[in-house]
């Protein structure tokens, strides 16, 4: 049963310099030696077989019993990628762009062919696909975007689309299923396998007109489970604590793997271990720490499947990425905190807000589980027995159940789907959601009055962005004096497309489509707060400045800029304060990135600023993406040149009017919309400004002790009713 960790050994991994650089090819032996060991592998005939005879199959196996890197290669095999004449792909998705990406690298080296060639992968702001791609991993998210560009919606380049992690059930896998469910009426032709890990597929099954389920058979051995017995706050000590505990009572071999909430915590924690490294006993194991999450070059993520030299032990710190969707060979031991990052919106107020929150008792499992792939393992968790059994629930919730579905509304309409309340989704979203979702689409102009895509929504979907991006990103085009005379298109784009000209006047705008959602037009006429309206405001004279905008969004889009050890915090300020701007942090980042290109990325400049290169490089290739996305798409690169940094600011507010508020006495803000009580994050350049800024917006809300604003910049209050005229009304 080690055959995976022995083929693994004797491969040598090459570093990688480039993107999309492909690993050596596996000997064909190996490879096969390999295939043949996993436990999908008996039941390659008869799965064939049940995909041949039905449209739709479900397809649970244990995690490790091979689906998502054989399934693909299966069907390949077996004639699904279509003829010489009229060749077809098989897509297989995947809620997380790090397990796309790492699995496509792995199946190019079992089918021995570059990244890109035979086996690519598409995500967001990197596709390493082409004409020659037969098998293609992608993110969920990703596919949603080919339907919708795709005239017909009908993704006839695809034979089969294989939904992988669908226990995740994440926003975009349950869109996906309700997308490709209603395309199964369309196309005959077309197979869908949804695969899950967890064993309740029943729910799948049913959704999808009673498919046929198909079980593999896993391989798992048992996993001894402890608990602390005392519950703990820090569980970022108590998880490095547990390491170096097992690391002195456990003989090797046997690698640890620990969950964690985040690149910050793992860059903690490695941190720490490596401190701790260095004063083990000379006589002792070695301890090799590797980190995955979402922002690590992929050909870093690789390194954690190489096994560790001998007499050393691996210790792999990563995120949720490894519960489900990869599987690490040799690992022994879990530490599990029992805690995962989440995106959670509230309907009520509109915010999103990045939170920890524990893990339901399945993910508990099936963590515990990654312990028992090769022989059997023990899980520490980091909480008590009380707290396994009393307070975390059975099962996550559905994603689609507290998500923001701005987006996703966005991406829907976009499809043609034009009664949301009544499409068929596995779960439906709370209509408050939902409704929260179209009226913020309507503020932005994506939507008409009669609740259908506008000129400017059809745009803004083109972009793989949050509405309220895309919005900043288009009105970034438009200057003054166009927008007077009205006869620029792209002015009228960033208004609203027409029907937004006589929404400025109307006082009960609605976003009424009765068989869609019913908004009560009152509703939106409550939620428009009247502010005063600065006559000045049309004389100042905007510059288009989407060259400007492009920036900050690509900075926007991208985790851990900033690297701050806790021991030099004052260094790094001080490394970093010419990128200080008055006005905020979207400007702040402007100028870092600024400054990053004159640099030339170049590493040492950025060890001496304290910018992580790696975010930085990350940023750049969205930067290139965006650029010829926007001229594709015909929005010209203009900048607005150096000094202007009011264009840049009141296009960030055309998008972001529903995330701005005001100060109060109390030098606390209150949101404009929904008047949440909030304060500037410690890590915003405008926190210790003085006197604090009247007005400001803000990219996202983060609730720790209290809730946070971060990315904060200064705006005009008189600017609200003209950037967003559909949700405020001036005075
Ligand atoms: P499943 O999708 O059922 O969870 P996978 O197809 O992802 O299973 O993995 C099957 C096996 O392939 C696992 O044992 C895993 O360890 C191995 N594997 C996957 N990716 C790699 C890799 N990059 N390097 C080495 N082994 C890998
Ligand atoms: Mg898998």
């Amino acid at each position: 049963s080690s055959t995976a960790a022995a083929t693994n050994a004797q491969q040598k991994q090459q570093p990688m310099g480039t993107k999309g650089a492909s690993l050596p090819p596996l000997p064909r032996s190996q490879v096969a030696e390999h295939q043949r060991s996993l436990p999908i592998w008996p039941a390659r005939a008869a799965l064939l077989d049940a995909v041949k005879a039905n449209r739709t199959l479900v397809l649970v196996g244990e995690t490790g019993s091979g689906k998502t890197t054989q399934l693909t290669q299966y069907l390949y095999q077996a004639g699904y990628a279509g003829t010489l004449e009229k060749p077809q792909t098989i897509a297989c998705t995947q809620p997380r762009r790090v397990a796309a990406i790492s699995v496509a690298k792995r199946v190019a080296q079992e089918v021995g062919c570059w990244l890109g060639d035979k086996v690519g992968y598409t995500v967001r702001f990197d596709d390493c696909s082409s004409e020659r791609t037969r098998i293609k991993y992608m993110t969920d998210g990703m596919l949603l975007r080919e339907a919708m560009s795709d005239d017909t919606h009908a993704l006839e380049q695809y034979s089969v689309i294989v939904l992988d992690e669908a226990h995740e059930r994440t926003l975009h896998t349950d869109v996906l299923f309700a997308v490709v469910k209603d395309l199964q009426r369309k196309r005959q032709d077309l197979r869908v396998i949804v695969m899950s890990a967890t064993l309740d597929a029943q729910q799948f099954a049913a959704y999808f007109d009673d498919a046929r389920v198909v079980y593999v058979a896993g391989r798992q051995f048992p996993v001894d489970t402890f608990y602390l017995s005392k519950s703990t706050t820090d569980y970022v000590d108590a998880a490095f604590v547990a390491v170096l505990q097992l690391h002195q009572d456990e003989p090797l071999p046997g690698d640890a793997l620990v969950f964690l909430t985040g690149q910050d915590e793992i860059e903690a924690v490695a941190r720490m271990l490596n401190g701790a490294s260095r004063h083990l006993p000379m006589t002792a194991a070695k301890l090799l720490v590797c980190t995955v999450y979402a922002a690590l070059p992929s050909h870093q993520q690789m390194l954690v499947f190489d096994p560790p030299p001998a007499g050393t032990r691996k210790i792999v710190l990563a995120t949720n990425i490894a519960e489900t969707s990869i599987t690490i060979p040799g690992i022994k031991f879990v530490i599990d905190p029992g805690l995962v990052k989440a995106r959670i919106h509230n309907p009520r107020t509109g915010s999103d807000l990045l939170e920890v929150i524990p893990v339901s008792k399945a993910q508990a499992r099936q963590r515990a589980g990654r312990a028992g792939r090769d022989a059997p393992g023990k899980c520490y968790r980091l909480y008590t027995e009380q707290t396994f059994n009393e307070t975390l629930e059975d099962v996550t919730q559905p994603e689609i159940k507290r998500c923001n579905m701005a987006s996703a509304v966005l991406s829907l309409k976009a499809l043609g789907v034009r009664d949301l309340q009544n499409f068929d989704f596995m779960d439906k979203p709370p209509r408050d959601a939902l409704i929260a979702a179209l009226e913020h689409n309507y503020a932005l102009g994506a939507l008409g009055d009669d609740g259908e895509l506008t000129e400017l929504g059809r745009q803004m979907s083109e972009f793989p962005l949050e509405p309220a991006l895309a919005k900043a990103l288009i009105a970034a085009a438009t200057g003054t004096e166009s927008n007077s005379n009205g006869s620029n298109s792209a002015s009228q784009l960033a208004n609203g497309a027409g029907a937004s000209s006589s929404a400025t006047a109307k006082q009960t705008p609605s976003v009424r489509d009765s068989a869609m959602v019913e908004v009560d037009s009152r509703t939106l006429a409550k939620t428009r707060p009247a502010v005063a309206q600065n006559a000045t405001t049309s004389a100042l004279r905007r510059q288009p400045c989407v060259s400007e905008m492009i920036d900050i969004v690509s900075m926007l889009s991208t985790e851990n800029i900033f690297f701050t050890p806790s021991d030099k915090r004052e260094q790094a300020e001080a490394a970093r304060a010419p990128f200080r701007a008055p006005e905020g942090d979207h400007i702040t980042l402007f100028n870092v990135f600024k400054a990053y290109l004159k640099a030339k990325g170049d590493a040492e400049w950025c060890r001496s600023h304290f910018l992580n290169q790696r975010s930085m490089a990350a940023a750049e290739s969205v930067r290139k993406q965006l650029r010829g996305l926007c001229t594709r798409l015909g929005l010209a690169l203009d900048s607005c040149g150096e000094h202007d940094r009011f264009s840049v600011r009141y296009a960030l507010l055309c998008g972001f009017a529903s995330k701005t508020a005001v100060l109060q006495p109390d030098n606390s803000y209150r949101t404009t919309t929904s008047h949440e009580t909030v304060h500037i994050h410690p890590s915003s350049v405008l926190f210790q400004q003085r006197p604090p800024p009247h007005c400001v917006l803000f990219n996202e809300l983060v609730m720790t002790s209290k809730t946070y604003m971060r990315d904060v910049t200064v705006v005009d209050q008189h600017w609200l009713a003209e950037a967003a005229p559909r949700l405020f009304s001036s005075k």
